[in-house]
């Protein structure tokens, strides 16, 4: 028996069925924003829906524990005033090129502006890309600086060793049939194994084939540019770039059995000294933690490494991932040039990258890569040089030598 203190059971929905009353269609890669819609994923006007899952990636999940902890009303509704991007991205012509961007929303940052009449009109849409200005202080730009590197501009970099950066944060807004053609798959299997794989979590995945719009529960990206991002653009002005996928134990921790921090330490260097040469710098960070498997099957594939017989040599090093996870990589670098995309991005000048995947998903969506920089050898911790190794004979780019066979047997990392 329901009480004023407890509110009576909702009626709850499986599934929602097509032709609802107010929801806007979605034209995807409309050259316009009026002609492609807005994304409305809210859970307070369900009629209004237009795509199948909600905002913030996996952190819906915390906001159905504020609701569920009565700490959130169901009904917040965000006030934006003064939230607009710091600068202006595009619009740019890979926005509306088909299938150029099939992974996020490239009017995300500009709602409240180019949708201020479907605001007006009731209609509950929210930002998926935010624009914001930031100091970024790190203690390796600092030691470059000491050991005369780089030098402050007063600009770029400021005396202290703050260097000033746009920084962009995207939520994945994925177009179903543009991510399953990515991926050579039909899109009512790529539709059925969402589903299944997520133990059922999305039925809509299944029942409303005529919405195209996915707002997945996994992480995002965020972009740091260094200089004026409109340069992004111009491909007659210097881009120096990386695209890191996350490592939290490296990049925060500092953990030594990878290149991740200090690969993307130096990645930060080459962007700022690309800026002060009058180019601009990017650095877009997926999260994608350990090879987009997560950290615990990172960890436990550590251990395996470690405690294999001969110890952990770089010969052994994929196949010891693919015993644990069933692959050696879960990345996927097919999604990951869009965030390029929506930037303008044509030409990259500099690529400090080594991994073939990134090369040959950026090279292979149209973007021309001139030179590769590898990690400097003195920045490779001792412990790293079995990942290091093993990714170089796997065919990640270096000037130098790859190992074979026999030296991959002789690269061996610490024990436990
Ligand atoms: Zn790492």
């Amino acid at each position: 028996m329901a009480t004023p203190e407890t509110p009576a059971p909702r009626h709850i929905r499986l599934t929602s069925h097509a032709g609802g009353h107010g929801a806007l269609p979605i034209q995807w890669g409309a050259a316009t924003p009026v002609e492609r819609g807005p994304i409305v994923g809210t859970t307070t006007k369900r009629a209004h829906r237009n795509v199948i899952g909600t905002h913030s990636g996996s952190y819906s999940v915390y906001r159905a524990l504020a609701v569920a902890a009565g700490a959130l009303s169901r009904e917040h509704r965000a006030d934006l005033t003064n939230t607009s991007p710091t600068d202006t991205i595009g619009p740019y012509p890979q926005w509306s090129e088909p299938g150029k961007i099939v992974s996020l929303d490239p009017w995300g940052a500009t709602v409240s502006e180019v949708f201020a009449a479907e605001l007006a009109a009731g209609y509950d849409i929210r930002p998926t890309i935010a624009v914001t200005k930031a100091h970024v202080i790190l203690p390796e730009v600092i030691e470059a600086i000491q050991k005369g590197r780089l030098k402050a501009d007063g600009n770029i970099l400021l005396e202290g060793g703050a260097a000033c950066v746009t920084k962009a944060a995207i939520e994945p807004v994925w177009w179903l049939p543009g991510v399953a053609k990515r991926f050579g798959c039909s899109e009512s299997d790529l539709r059925r194994v969402l589903f299944e794989e997520t133990g059922g979590m999305y039925p809509e995945l299944v029942t409303r084939s005529d919405l195209e719009v996915f707002l997945p529960p996994i992480g995002g990206q965020t972009v740091y540019i260094f200089g004026n991002p409109h340069d992004l653009a111009n491909p007659e002005v210097e881009l120096t770039a990386r695209v890191h996928d996350e490592c939290n134990g490296s990049d925060v921790f500092g953990s030594d059995i990878c290149t991740c921090r200090p690969y993307l330490t130096h990645a930060i260097e080459e962007c700022i000294q690309g800026a002060q040469r009058g180019g601009v710098g990017l650095v877009s960070y997926s999260r994608k933690e350990g090879r987009a498997l997560g950290e615990v099957t990172k960890f436990l594939v550590y251990n395996a490494r470690k405690r294999q017989v001969g110890g952990d040599t770089a010969d052994q090093y994929f196949a010891r991932t693919e015993c644990v996870a069933g692959v050696q990589d879960m990345r996927f670098q097919e999604l990951m040039p869009d965030v390029l995309h929506w930037l303008g991005v044509k030409k990259i000048h500099r690529l400090v990258s080594m991994s073939n995947m990134k090369y040959d998903a950026i090279t292979g969506s149209g973007i021309e890569v001139g030179v590769r920089v590898d990690i400097p050898e003195d920045l490779i911790p001792a412990d790293a040089r079995v990942e290091m190794d093993a990714k170089k004979a796997a065919g990640y780019f270096t000037p130098g030598v790859v190992p074979d066979a026999e030296a991959l047997k002789q690269t061996k990392g610490r024990t436990l």
